[in-house]
């Protein structure tokens, strides 16, 4: 078990998914879990301070996880009631959406055992701002991400350019700023490093740097040896209710 924590823009992503794919392990990003929360209560007008009803929706949230079907640039599917959501969970509507939900403390209980399902699966690097503190307590590995504001943003900005998106730097930053103040100071599981957490700074380091970084640490606290790089990182993940 491998958690990896941070901000957002801080890589988690990136390095998570590949780090799983040499290591043969299931890549999951929890993130996707609160972002497709967020979605659903949006379109079924469930206000984001709502949070009996968010609860009750997170008890049932049915949305699956699995590896890439497009070369668009995304590092894997995401499928809401045969829906390909991957992107539509991206928009910053979604981002500022998803912070609001995932602050009351009955959604979190509720995504709280699905992670934990995930994380008995096995080989798992878990990627969030949580894993370490609170869903996997107990993992051998734990690593967070740490990069700049300016540098997160700048990440920002660059792969929303590549989905043809313009947003400029100091708006992004303005969003990144807000939304590191909700998660890290909501009352439940804020967004913070685990004691025990190894912290990387990635601002000057490439994305290939920082994991082998976590990968010596790996190597460093756990007798697993690398697989080959034909295993799929994003093995199939469906909630519950699938
Ligand atoms: O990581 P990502 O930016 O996709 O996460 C979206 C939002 O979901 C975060 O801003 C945070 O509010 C929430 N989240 C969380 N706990 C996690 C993962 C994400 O609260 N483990």
């Amino acid at each position: 078990m491998v958690a990896i924590d941070g901000p957002a823009g801080s890589g988690k992503s990136t390095v998570g998914a590949e780090v799983a794919r040499r290591l043969g392990a299931l890549y999951f990003d929890t993130g996707v879990v609160y972002r497709t929360l967020a979605l659903v209560a949006s379109e079924q007008g469930i206000p984001p301070d709502d949070a009996g009803r968010l609860a009750q929706l997170a008890e049932t949230l049915s949305l699956r996880v699995g590896p890439p079907s497009i070369d668009d640039g995304r590092l894997y599917d995401v499928w809401l009631d045969g829906r390909d959501v991957t992107w539509v969970i991206r928009s910053s509507e979604i981002d500022r959406l998803a912070s609001l939900v995932s602050a009351h403390p009955p959604v979190r209980q509720a995504l709280l055992r699905l992670q934990r399902e995930l994380a008995r699966n096995g080989r798992v690097v878990m990627a969030g701002r949580d894993i370490g503190t609170v869903v996997m307590p107990d993992a051998p590995v734990k690593i967070w991400l740490h990069a700049s504001l300016e540098e997160r943003a700048r990440r920002r900005q660059r792969d929303l350019a590549k989905r043809g998106i313009v947003q400029s730097l100091d708006e992004l930053i303005a969003e990144l700023a807000e939304r590191d103040r909700r998660d890290a100071t909501r009352a439940v599981a804020p967004m913070r490093p685990a004691d025990d957490a190894i912290i990387i700074d990635t601002d000057n380091r490439t994305i290939e740097q920082v994991v082998e970084a976590v990968l010596a640490i790996v190597r460093e606290r756990c007798e697993c040896a690398e697989h080959g790089a034909d295993s799929h990182s994003v093995a199939s993940v469906t909630t519950p209710q699938n």
